[in-house]
């Protein structure tokens, strides 16, 4: 449905977190796209010593050798999973929202708008990406004042976070956790 490429012949479909591995159109796993762990899946080599079975076209791995992938330490200055990416454009985005005027002028708020669709089109997760733009074409963002906007994307990050089955976030507090700061 989100044009997902077909899992190539002998790659696993499934990470160990469950979720699918997300693969490019030339059959390689999208690192934007998956958690590290699911991309270290996909992409190695070899199946760790110690490890008795990986059936990979079904998407299973030893558990030994899906430890020994997990423990593999992570260089700080690697390029962003998901996650990571994730994280950096919610804090980036949420704190737009934030400096977001009360009473921004008709330029402000095309602009706004503008910078959402193509946001929509170029987030690097070109699978993330595919389910904001349909979110966005059913939802579409409210940009007539800082409210709007903090609300309008926390309802939008929540969606997300149901997808993922994550907690929703309580959208009374956007201003308090991106603005504000929270009572002491
Ligand atoms: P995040 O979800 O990154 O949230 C960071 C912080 O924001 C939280 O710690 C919390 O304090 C606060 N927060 C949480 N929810 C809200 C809210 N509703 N409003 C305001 N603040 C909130 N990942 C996928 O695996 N698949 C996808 O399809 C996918 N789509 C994405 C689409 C977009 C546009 C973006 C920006 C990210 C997407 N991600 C997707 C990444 C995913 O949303 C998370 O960023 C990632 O899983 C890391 O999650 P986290 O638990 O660290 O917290």
């Amino acid at each position: 449905e989100l044009n997902e490429y077909p899992v190539p012949e002998g790659k696993p479909a499934f990470g160990p977190d469950g979720r699918k591995i997300i693969y490019d159109e030339d059959g390689k796993p999208c690192r934007t796209c998956n958690s590290l762990l699911n991309f270290r899946m996909a992409t190695a080599k070899e199946i760790p010593k110690g490890s008795k079975s990986a059936s990979s076209s079904v998407g299973t791995i030893a558990a030994t050798s899906m430890a020994a992938l997990a423990s593999k330490p992570v260089a700080k200055d690697c390029p962003p999973d998901v996650e990571e990416l994730g994280r950096s454009t919610w804090t980036f985005l949420h704190s737009v929202a934030a400096m977001y005027p009360e009473h921004p002028t008709d330029d402000q708020q095309q602009e706004l708008k503008t910078f959402m669709v193509i946001f929509s089109k170029i987030y690097p997760c070109w699978f993330c990406a595919k389910g904001f733009q349909k979110f966005m074409k059913k939802n579409e963002p409210k940009v007539t004042n800082q409210e709007e906007f903090g609300r309008w994307l926390c309802d939008a990050h929540n969606a997300v976070n149901e997808k993922l089955g994550k907690p929703k976030f309580d959208c009374n507090l956007w201003k308090k956790r991106w603005k504000d700061g929270w009572d002491d």
